[in-house]
């Protein structure tokens, strides 16, 4: 114990943050009969997932919300739990409000005509056809990996074509799916991305798509009823600050505890992941693949109103929006009863950027001005307003998660990605072969953790 340190706790694994990864590791250790603690440092369960409800009653998930139907470990965890779902609201015409400030309205999906259009299909045909070549358990066997891997994805989406418009479609999908901006991300992290979660339409559309339904209680509900499963071994406001790998185990120290354990599983985003301090320091492939994983940059403001008053005048509430406005992304987020009418709005990237430098009475018009764009003048008074600026978040640094900037695959993945150091074995949505970045994947993530750590403890005798 270190001087300040009050309470020691022997376990037999020590699991590093409680967000959907962390929570499922132990949760399947747990029910494997392996003793195990939690350490999370903030006050509250879910990390990345995070419902509230605002002053006028309605509740709104700050960070992770939607389910698809291919998320089939979500699902199956949310039906253990008794977590329900209901479908994203889509009825009525989208809206697509393009750089010259024209607002056009259009049905289903996406718009058919366009400026750019035809381009910017042709190129996400393509998409798809390179990342139906990627392996998904070794990505670096990919036929052409180094290649891509040495492009930013501006330089392939400029090499394929020079139509701004088409360009300008191509960023709103990278920031929309990674809030991050084309020149900053891995041409082949985007190939890896699109193939983990089934293909552009997947990781784009509503329906039958990764945006197709959303929780009556909350998306961390099923965290929460997790985290109750677990009881005590769940311990918040326990910021891990160094891990020790000794001749007899690990050793986590939060400042206030120390967790002794035969094995530890680190479940929280490469980001942050060198705000702790590692003894022996990682491996140099861990370390340049954390370095080449920064988090991309969102925020959620949600405007509450009385009533979803567009769908009356047969609008979605769905919307895209190009050119000079914050927001990049609109959606009907209202309750199942229509009780309250609430749109969100999503600020992404270099938009986030710029955004989040002015005054909160800056902020704010910015946002209703482009939330009125989409809905009608109407939306500029609502009677709630709650922005979460997932940066400043301070154990997450941002969302929706880390990227590969050019050049992390080919230098560090084989060996950096997920690979244990030592007694120390890495879960998260980060190192999901299947819907990582997602909900979905985090779970899935846990799941190939607890079994990792499950077998190497069998493998010395210290289990059944
Ligand atoms: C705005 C936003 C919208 C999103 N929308 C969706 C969506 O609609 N659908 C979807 O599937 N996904 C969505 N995501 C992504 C999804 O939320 C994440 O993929 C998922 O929650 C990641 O879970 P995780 O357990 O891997 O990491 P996290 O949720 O980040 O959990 C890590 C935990 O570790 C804790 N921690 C960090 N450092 C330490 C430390 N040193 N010691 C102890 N604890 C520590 C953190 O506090 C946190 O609780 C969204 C994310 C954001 C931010």
């Amino acid at each position: 114990m270190t001087p300040l340190e009050t309470s020691a706790i022997d376990t037999e694994v020590v699991v590093v943050g409680a967000g959907y990864a962390g929570l499922t590791t132990a949760w399947r250790l747990a029910d494997a009969g392996v003793d195990v603690v939690v350490l999370e440092a903030a006050d509250r369960v879910g990390g990345r997932v995070f419902s509230q409800v605002t002053p006028s009653g309605v509740r709104v998930d700050h960070g992770g919300q939607w389910i698809g139907p291919s998320q089939r470990r979500f699902h199956a965890l949310a039906a253990r739990f008794g977590c329900r779902t209901f479908p994203t609201w889509e009825t009525g015409r989208h809206a697509e409000i393009r750089a010259d400030g024209t607002r056009v309205d259009y049905a289903g999906g996406a718009p058919d005509t366009g400026p750019g259009i035809e381009e910017y299909e042709r190129v996400t045909a393509l998409l798809d056809d390179l990342a139906r070549t990627v392996d998904l358990e070794q990505p670096w066997s990919t036929p052409q990996f180094t290649e891509f891997d040495s492009l930013s994805a501006e330089d392939f989406f400029r090499a394929q074509t020079d139509d701004e418009d088409a360009l300008a479609r191509l960023a709103l999908a990278i920031q929309g799916v990674w809030c991050a901006e084309p020149r900053e991300i891995s041409f082949f992290h985007v190939l890896f991305y699109l193939a983990s979660g089934g293909g552009y339409e997947q990781l784009m559309e509503t329906r039958g798509c990764a945006q197709d339904a959303r929780f009556t209680d909350g998306a961390d509900a099923v965290a929460h009823a997790l985290a109750k499963s677990l009881g005590g071994r769940v311990r918040l406001g326990e910021p891990v600050l160094s891990l020790r790998q000794t001749a007899h185990g690990v050793e986590a120290h939060t400042g206030r505890t120390v967790v002794r354990a035969r094995r530890a599983v680190v479940a929280v985003p490469p980001a942050v992941i060198e705000r702790i301090a590692f003894a022996p320091a990682l491996p140099v492939a861990r370390r340049g693949w954390v370095r080449h994983s920064p988090m991309g940059r969102v925020a959620k403001v949600h405007a509450v109103y009385e009533e979803p008053f567009w769908r009356t005048a047969g609008r979605s509430g769905i919307a895209t929006l190009y050119g000079d406005s914050p927001v990049g992304v609109v959606f009907d987020n209202s309750p199942e009863d229509a009780s309250r009418g609430v749109l969100v709005a999503f600020v992404y990237g270099d938009r986030l950027d710029r955004w989040s430098a002015g005054t909160d009475t800056e902020r704010r018009q910015g946002v209703l001005a482009a939330l009125s764009a989409v809905a009608g003048p109407g939306a500029g008074r609502p009677i709630d307003y709650v922005e979460k600026i997932w940066p400043r978040t301070g154990w997450t640094v941002g969302g929706y998660e880390c990227f590969l900037t050019p050049g992390g695959w080919t230098r560090h993945g084989r060996d950096g990605w997920r690979e244990p150091a030592g007694l120390v074995h890495w879960a998260g949505t980060e190192t999901a072969s299947v819907w990582n970045g997602y909900i979905d994947g985090a779970i899935s993530s846990g799941e190939r953790a607890a079994a990792e750590v499950i077998s190497a403890l069998a493998a010395v005798g210290h289990l059944g």
